[in-house]
């Protein structure tokens, strides 16, 4: 029982991101950047908007243009946006990788990438496409070429059990797909293995996370029981979530009367202001993912054994790729060293499997 209702706070907790993620992904369409202002741009309380920052905006622009001119390198760049009082949104010195990031960064023109798509922004740009354009020409030059690699099914998915280094696909005689450990770390006596056995072992894996049916009716009453739990978890956070959204726009109230009456200075009063604001922000986005979370308990933990339980049969049908989404869903790592594999579970299912250790058949 009490296995069962932490595991469902966890869900909770999981699902409240997931809103969070959601209502970001909206905003992000309708050409809102979902987040704080990167360096240069500031978030306007009213609009919702991000804007050029009047200070730090011209200087983004002027580091743009520099770079372009070929007359300065990363890291002198670096020095003079530390001598130019430009700082991270974090108060922090920009160091030679934080500026290549703001030169690889296409917000600056208008276009931003959330969450591995590409949007249009409604925002103000700080810079000429044209100008971005250039600059990314010369890192591509700079760079290596990149290696394009086919996207096989299991890449990324096992790490060695050895060293901990990932195991990589390869392709031998145009056909076959062995996993072999990268042994970045140095030399590692881990074996080759196909990915036919690699496919057949973590079936075996995802076998342990269907659930015994003498415990389905336990496990059902369990869920009730936290389903009253969880709503008045529910209640409790937005209510002390709205205090702290009070308290904290009181402190803003009382800081710009500092400001007014001089008690503070207005270089104090703007680091204040951005700090208390960003807050509001974040408060505001809980807030939101907390009304928006799915709040029937019930509900999810019977699709979370529902998903548990067929979870087997799904794999033995799918192809490839399929097969992958599900291992990701179920699985958070896997290590593989002489033909045994063994997988960490993803919460929930971690709790309904058990004894994860699997020998490979052929090797
Ligand atoms: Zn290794």
């Amino acid at each position: 029982m009490h296995g069962i209702k932490v595991l469902m706070a966890k869900n909770y907790i999981d699902n409240l991101s997931e809103e969070v993620k959601k209502g970001q992904i909206e905003k992000a369409e309708q050409g809102e950047w979902p987040s704080r202002a990167p360096v240069g741009y500031i978030n306007n309380k009213e609009t919702h908007c991000i804007e050029p920052d009047p200070q730090k905006g011209p200087f983004i622009k002027r580091l743009f243009e520099w770079y372009a001119a070929g007359e300065y390198s990363l890291k002198s760049l670096a020095l003079r946006a530390k001598e130019s009082g430009l700082f991270s949104r974090n108060s922090q010195t920009i160091n030679k990788s934080g500026i290549h990031r703001i030169l690889k960064n296409s917000i600056y023109y208008g276009e931003y990438i959330w969450k591995g798509k590409r949007y249009i922004g409604n925002h103000q740009p700080l810079i000429a496409k044209e100008l971005f354009d250039r600059i990314q020409s010369v890192f591509d030059r700079a760079n290596h070429p990149r290696e394009t690699k086919r996207k096989l099914a299991l890449a990324g998915l096992i790490k060695c059990g050895k060293c901990g280094c990932s195991m990589t696909p390869e392709i031998k005689k145009g056909k076959y797909i062995y996993y072999h450990c990268t042994q970045f770390k140095g030399d590692c006596d881990n074996t080759w293995i196909r990915e036919e056995s690699l496919i057949e072992m973590l079936a075996e894996a995802v076998k342990q996370v269907r659930v015994n049916p003498t415990v389905i009716d336990d496990i059902k009453k369990a869920l009730l029981e936290s389903q009253k739990d969880r709503i008045k978890y529910h209640e409790d956070s937005i209510t002390s979530l709205r205090r702290n959204y009070d308290h904290t726009s009181k402190m803003l109230d009382r800081t710009y009367e500092d400001k007014l009456s001089g008690a503070i200075s207005t270089e104090m009063w703007k680091r204040k202001s951005t700090e208390w604001e960003n807050k509001l922000i974040d408060i505001q986005n809980e807030i939101s993912a907390h009304q928006n979370a799915n709040t029937d308990f019930y509900q999810v933990g019977l699709e979370i054994l529902e998903l548990a339980n067929s979870a087997y049969d799904k794999y033995l049908q799918k192809n490839r790729q399929e097969q992958r989404k599900l291992l990701d869903i179920l699985l958070s790592n896997c290590t593989f060293y002489h033909g045994t594999i063994c997988p960490t579970y993803r919460k929930p299912f971690d709790i309904l499997a058990k004894g994860p250790v699997f020998k490979s058949k052929r090797g």
